[in-house]
């Protein structure tokens, strides 16, 4: 009895002691390697490729928008969707290659003993093509798509961290080139990143310093061409990099998370700027504000848009707010600040209407004031028949169902002629002013006269 029981407490000791020694190179949730067995697998395989003269890549995968997921349908399913991924890179890579979860929505995939760089590229289309595939999860088919990063042991470096970087820097290349997509490493990327951070850091102090300022472009009523209201549009006097158009920073400032407080900065002022301007005699002027998806993935947009207008003692329908299909996309969390923001009686407008996600459904759910038809479909009438088409059908569209239309990036007299002649509500562009400075813009309002059609 004695022996039986000593023997039984070593089974049991053993076993859980393989236990925690599973647990500390694996993951909980997938029971895939964690970041320790990955480096101990690459270090393996690095070793094998340079005694046999073959070669090892490392793959970065990352989910395209995971966040979603877990903020939509919750972490249990955001957990599931982990797992079943996990199951799917293990079925797509060789027996010997190795699949880790690094943290978060991030996996690896260490392939090891290639004879080509080709093998990589092909492992890389098969993850892709698997991830076709929706998956069920919470009783949902959810399409998650990946971007990947790869590269290449010992032709990109010979340092196993480095490697993991240089796949790191190659997979977020993928994602800004659309995602659903590969990149493999290159030099070239190293500076990018670098490059990166630094208008990273600038971005941050160029808030500190005061460096960001608003114009702000008239929009102009097709009826009796008086300014109606006005866009306030970013820029960025950087000290570093001279002056920054939005197109190059917003993408880094949404990134990064900094386009939160440059977001609250921007309603701020542009409602601050729009009183002074109601109180100078112009009380019935509208001003459109950007914002981003990102700062509607914070729930404290309403807040951040009920104070800049109480700060500036502005009523709610002076101020519209110019969004993209792609927030329109979003799913739930979404819907509900946008209503609640329209309840208290705040405008708003889909801007670059046409160029994204359109579903027209979204204008029935979601209480749109406002279509912007995007310049691409204005630039090239009325002697593009098909963009004059879309156009038009635009515009009887959004009347039938109440919403009004603004035209953007008017240049020409024939567009301006054309747009009026269907009953387009209001234009913005070229032809009539391009953005101005605050001060220029009051200048402006005492000085002009009504615009012809
Ligand atoms: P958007 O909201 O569609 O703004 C209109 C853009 O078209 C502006 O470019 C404006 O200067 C330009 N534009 C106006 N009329 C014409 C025209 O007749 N011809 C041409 N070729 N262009 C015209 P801008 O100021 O460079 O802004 C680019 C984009 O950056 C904006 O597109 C908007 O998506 C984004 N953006 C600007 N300010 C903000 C902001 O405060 N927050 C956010 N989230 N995005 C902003
Ligand atoms: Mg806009
Ligand atoms: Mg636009």
């Amino acid at each position: 009895v004695v022996l039986l029981g000593i023997t039984r407490d070593i089974t049991e000791r053993r076993r859980a002691q393989e236990r925690l020694s599973y647990l500390a190179h694996h993951d909980e949730l997938t029971g895939l390697p964690n970041r320790s067995l990955f480096n101990d697998r690459l270090q393996q395989a690095m070793i094998d490729a340079a005694r046999r003269n073959r070669l090892v890549a490392v793959v970065f995968l990352d989910l395209d928008r995971f966040k979603n997921v877990n903020d939509t349908l919750g972490h249990n399913a955001g957990d599931q969707l982990l797992q079943r991924v996990g199951e799917r890179l293990q079925g797509a890579v060789r027996r010997g290659d190795t699949v880790a979860r690094l943290s978060g929505d991030e996996f690896t995939v260490v392939l090891a003993d290639m004879a080509h760089v080709d093998d990589a590229a092909r492992l890389a289309q098969k993850v892709l093509e698997v991830f076709t595939q929706p998956f069920s999860i919470a009783g949902r088919e959810l399409f998650i798509r990946v971007s990947l990063g790869i590269t290449i042991y010992p032709a990109d470096t010979q340092d196993s961290q480095t490697l993991l970087r240089n796949a790191d820097i190659a997979m977020y290349r993928a994602k800004e080139a659309g995602r659903n997509t590969y990149q493999f490493y290159t030099p070239q990327m190293t500076v990018k990143a670098v490059e990166r951070l630094g208008m990273e850091h600038a971005l941050r102090i160029g808030l500190e310093r005061g460096e960001f300022l608003l114009h702000y472009q008239p929009i102009v009523s097709c009826r009796g061409g008086h300014i109606i209201g006005m866009e306030a549009l970013l820029r960025w006097n950087s000290a570093d990099y001279g002056l920054v158009p939005p197109i190059d920073f917003i993408p880094l400032a949404e990134d990064t998370g900094l386009i939160l407080s440059l977001g609250a900065w921007v309603v701020r002022t542009a409602c601050a700027q729009l009183r002074e301007w109601h109180v100078a005699g112009f009380p019935e002027l509208v001003m459109s504000v950007n914002l981003s998806v990102r700062q509607f993935q914070h729930n404290d947009i309403a807040k951040t848009i009920a104070g800049a207008l109480s700060a500036a003692s502005l009523l709610p329908q002076h101020l519209e707010l110019e969004i993209t299909e792609s927030i329109l996309a979003q799913g739930e969390e979404v819907t509900t600040v946008l209503h609640e923001l329209s309840r208290r009686g705040v405008r708003f407008s889909i801007d670059d209407f046409g160029t994204g996600y359109s579903s027209l459904s979204y204008l029935k759910r979601f209480p749109i004031d406002t279509l912007k038809i995007d310049r691409s479909f204005v630039q090239d009438i009325p002697d593009d028949a098909d963009d004059a088409a879309i156009a038009t059908a635009i515009i009887a569209m959004a009347h039938n169902l109440g919403i009004e239309v603004i035209a953007e990036g008017v240049e020409t007299d024939e567009q301006s002629r054309f747009l009026h002649s269907q009953g387009c509500d209001a234009m913005q562009g070229f032809r009539f002013i391009k953005p101005l400075p605050a001060e220029q813009f009051s200048a402006l309002l005492q000085s002009y006269s009504p615009f012809p059609a």
